[in-house]
């Protein structure tokens, strides 16, 4: 740990140029530069590339993912119900050929992984069976700014086990003008609350300001508490080089069409932590494909769960879906989280050092300056909530997103961005702050 800080601490220290030829050169010396060409760039009216800076909310559609989808409707109309057998990539253990690619990516076992579902069912699956709330212990730590559904999820999850909502709830809030939440304060939440505190649930990377948690810390914690932990990753997964194993919280969820460019409202990633592999007296939500995969298919009425991740598992998977992810997960193996973070590092300090000049006057970056505690996202609040700066740069061809009250969100995605992409994209804002 103490050596990667030191690297990303002299990542940190980068000097860019601020002239487009220095962008240009970049690209030139980038060696992920190629991998943009495997994905289609939407195009503007005029038939301009968008600068798209939105891989936060939808990730761009591999040129792949077609002949992967192709290839299921191929084997459905050849095979009809066979193709759960002789399909190319048989159906039944479709969801198989995921995990391994799915667990490098946040950094788990292969038996603590399973794709299924979308983001928001798995929540209240995982909690089903880790939000065990007594009288004593049955608050919800969350981030007072979390995403709404997990607010939803969270809050429903209390009602329905017939506790106060008010009082059930714990939103960590950030200090007095600050826009981060500090880990020490989290921390003192739990060392002086944990005692009350069934689950912490957080939004390992926040989807407002960008902010990467510290999870190992957080889970250890709530851990030493007695707390269980879980994370919703989301805005991480794909984006950070995760490490969920290692961190250790008991669960983790994520959805795969953001960073992991799978297509809007593809499927979502569940982690169980391995010490939980064999508990089969967790109460859960139990559906067929759960079951132990050797006698699922006799029908008969004694659930076994499969040991690992797999036993959450409810309904036979939507194939379509998993074929498009599987485009994008070949992608992900072919490059490696390990380089996509070396370039996403540099892409958004680049970012950061062209915004530098802009002035606090204008617009702040809300986002952690140190590196450690982000992935590629950038919020940047606009003074005095003015949305018409927004309204400009996306007429201009600029795709971000803007969230209320008063915040743009890019992303430079190593994937698919260049630093062309941000030099004119900040050159564009530029022009509209005057
Ligand atoms: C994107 C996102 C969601 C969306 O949930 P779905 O169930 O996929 O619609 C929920 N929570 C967080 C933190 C998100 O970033």
């Amino acid at each position: 740990m103490v050596q990667t800080t030191q690297v990303l601490k002299e990542e940190q220290d980068m000097q860019f140029e601020l002239t487009k030829e220095y962008a240009i050169k970049q690209d030139q010396l980038d060696p992920l530069a190629s991998i943009r060409k495997q994905f289609y760039i939407p195009t503007q009216s005029n038939g301009e590339e968008h600068i798209y800076l939105c891989g936060n909310s939808l990730g761009l559609q591999p040129k792949t993912t077609r002949n992967y989808i192709d290839q299921e409707l191929k084997d459905w109309e050849k095979y009809g119900v066979e193709g759960h057998f002789h399909a190319k990539r048989p159906w039944m253990p479709y969801h198989e050929f995921l995990t391994k690619s799915m667990a490098k990516i946040v950094g788990a076992k292969e038996e603590e992984v399973v794709v299924m579902n979308t983001l928001t069912v798995n929540l209240h699956l995982m909690m089903v069976s880790f939000y065990r709330p007594t009288k004593e212990r049955y608050k919800i730590l969350i981030e007072s700014d979390a995403f709404p559904s997990d607010i939803y999820a969270v809050e429903s999850q209390i009602k329905f086990h017939g506790f106060d909502v008010e009082s059930g709830v714990i939103k960590a809030k950030p200090r007095e003008g600050e826009v981060c939440l500090r880990t020490e304060d989290l921390l003192k939440i739990i060392e002086e609350q944990g005692d009350e505190i069934a689950l912490i649930m957080l939004g390992g990377v926040n989807y407002y300001t960008g902010q990467y948690f510290n999870t190992k810390e957080i889970t250890k914690a709530g851990h030493a508490k007695g707390c269980k932990v879980g994370f919703d990753m989301a805005h991480g997964a794909g984006n950070i080089k995760l490490q969920l194993h290692d961190d250790g919280p008991d669960f983790a969820v994520w959805c795969s069409y953001k960073y992991i460019n799978s297509g809007p409202g593809s499927l979502a990633g569940c982690f169980v932590h391995e010490r939980h592999k064999h508990n089969k007296s967790l109460p859960r939500f139990a559906g067929w494909w759960g079951h132990d995969k050797a006698t699922r298919f006799n029908m008969r009425y004694d659930f076994s769960p499969i040991p690992g991740a797999e036993g959450w598992q409810l309904s036979n998977p939507p194939i379509l879906s998993m074929a498009a992810l599987k485009a994008s997960l070949d992608i992900f193996d072919s490059v490696g989280m390990g380089a996509l973070e070396l370039k996403s590092r540099k892409l958004t300090a680049y970012m950061e050092s062209l915004m530098e000049p802009l002035g606090e006057e204008v617009l702040s970056v809300i986002t952690p300056k140190d590196n450690t505690q982000r992935g590629c996202q950038m919020s940047i609040q606009i003074k005095n909530a003015n949305k018409e700066i927004y309204e400009k740069i996306t007429k201009d061809g600029v795709i971000a997103d803007w969230r209320e009250p008063d915040v743009i969100r890019t992303a430079a995605v190593p994937l698919y961005n260049s630093f062309e992409d941000v030099y004119r994209f900040v050159d564009i804002l530029k022009r509209h702050l005057n």
